[in-house]
């Protein structure tokens, strides 16, 4: 027999590793069995979202809120440092001579873009004043991008 007739001839040699699978496989299978004739306690993650808001870990990075002092007045001193150091370039403030003698400034335009914000909450880390913060509030749903566009009123509000 030639080395090509014996080569035809050799049968290709059987593994059996895939063997050691099953029985992961069956208790896969034996777990979602159960889950369908929900016969096994099991925590449900799906939330009707946004009728019902699910709950958030603390720490979480939510929308933003501007903050006031102890005397009602916005916190905010029109520094311009969220602004700079934003790296969505999604907040807007135009500064106005502050009525007050404590301040020079305060925002008269502050506007965030909350669909390009990313949440990383470098603005409340920058901000020397601690004027704004990430809340715990999940995003808000809009039909419309104007309304994604925060003002001072609705950011003080928040
Ligand atoms: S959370 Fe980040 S991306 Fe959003 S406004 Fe603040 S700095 Fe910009
Ligand atoms: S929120 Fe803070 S960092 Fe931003 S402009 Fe106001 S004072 Fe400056």
């Amino acid at each position: 027999m030639t080395e090509k007739n014996k080569n035809e001839t050799e049968r290709p040699r059987r593994s059996w590793g895939f063997l050691l699978y099953l029985p992961a496989v069956a208790k896969g299978l034996y777990n979602t069995l159960l889950h369908i004739l929900k016969l096994k306690g099991h925590k449900t993650f799906t939330v009707q979202y946004p009728e019902k808001r699910p709950e958030v870990r603390p720490g979480f990075r939510g929308e933003h809120r501007l903050k006031i002092d102890e005397l009602g007045r916005e916190k905010c001193v029109a520094c311009l440092m969220c602004q700079t150091v934003c790296p969505s370039n999604c907040i807007d403030i135009v500064a106005e001579e502050a009525p007050w003698e404590d301040r020079d400034k305060r925002p008269r335009i502050f506007q965030i873009d909350m669909l390009r914000c990313i949440y990383c909450g470098m603005c409340e880390e920058a901000c020397p004043c601690d004027a704004i913060e990430l809340t715990e509030k999940l995003y808000t749903v809009s039909t419309s991008r104007a309304e994604m566009i925060y003002d001072k009123e609705k950011l003080l509000s928040n």
